[in-house]
């Protein structure tokens, strides 16, 4: 598999506790590269957009409120087979349910705050990336 980019955000309740570091070791231990990443805070209607694909979902008013609840890190992460990589390195949604040594085993507190997001499919790997940063600021 060719190199590859994916989009990661380190959520708030990661940021919350100073795990930026502690997350980012996991990736690059493991073979990617943070190629683009800014510290921000999300307003109601970015969180709202970039989550619209759950927005009939039970849970989405309480996802928006809680990904606008303090700071995030959004990323670019390059590497081989990336956004398939970096979803064995988070480990499942449910923190409860994902594998010793993953990202959410580690640092998850629940099914909601997961410490991390990444993108599920090379296509939504490049429409988040494109919601988030612009060509000049991803340097491979
Ligand atoms: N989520 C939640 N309750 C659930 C399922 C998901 O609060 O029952 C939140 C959680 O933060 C998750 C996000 O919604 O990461 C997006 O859900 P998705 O099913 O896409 O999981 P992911 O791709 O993040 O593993
Ligand atoms: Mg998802």
């Amino acid at each position: 598999m060719a190199t590859q980019r994916t989009f990661s955000i380190i959520k708030p309740d990661a940021t919350a506790r100073n795990l930026t570091g502690k997350i980012n070791a996991k990736f690059e231990e493991q073979g990617l590269r943070v190629v683009a990443q800014k510290r921000m805070r999300l307003s109601r209607l970015q969180a709202r957009e970039f989550y619209i694909v759950h927005k009939d979902r039970p849970f989405y008013d309480e996802l928006v409120e809680y990904m606008v609840s303090g700071p995030v890190v959004v990323q670019v992460l390059e590497g081989d087979n990336a956004v398939l990589k970096n979803r064995e390195i988070m480990g499942a949604t449910d923190p409860a349910k994902a594998a010793p040594g993953t990202i959410r085993k580690e640092f998850g507190v629940d099914v909601g705050q997961n410490s991390v997001h990444g993108s599920d499919s090379s296509e939504n790997a490049a429409t988040e990336i494109a919601f988030f940063f612009s060509g000049i600021e991803i340097v491979g």
